[in-house]
């Protein structure tokens, strides 16, 4: 039987083995996408001129 830890993020019991950076595996890949996500609208945002983010941020507002 593996030991089990409490994973650091939503404290279920995990064998030891499952762990990943931390965490459980559960968590390890919800934040993996969570990740890409932020990368992706960061990417997205990059390449926006300083006329279409004023245009975002008046949509997000209203
Ligand atoms: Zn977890």
């Amino acid at each position: 039987m593996d030991r089990l830890i409490p994973c650091n993020q939503c404290g279920f019991e995990t064998p030891k083995d499952d762990f990943s950076e931390g965490v459980c595996v559960d968590c390890c890949e919800a934040n993996q996408k969570a990740l890409d996500v932020h990368n992706w609208f960061y990417d997205e945002w990059e390449k926006l001129s300083d006329k279409d983010r004023e245009t975002r941020i008046n949509m997000a507002i209203t």
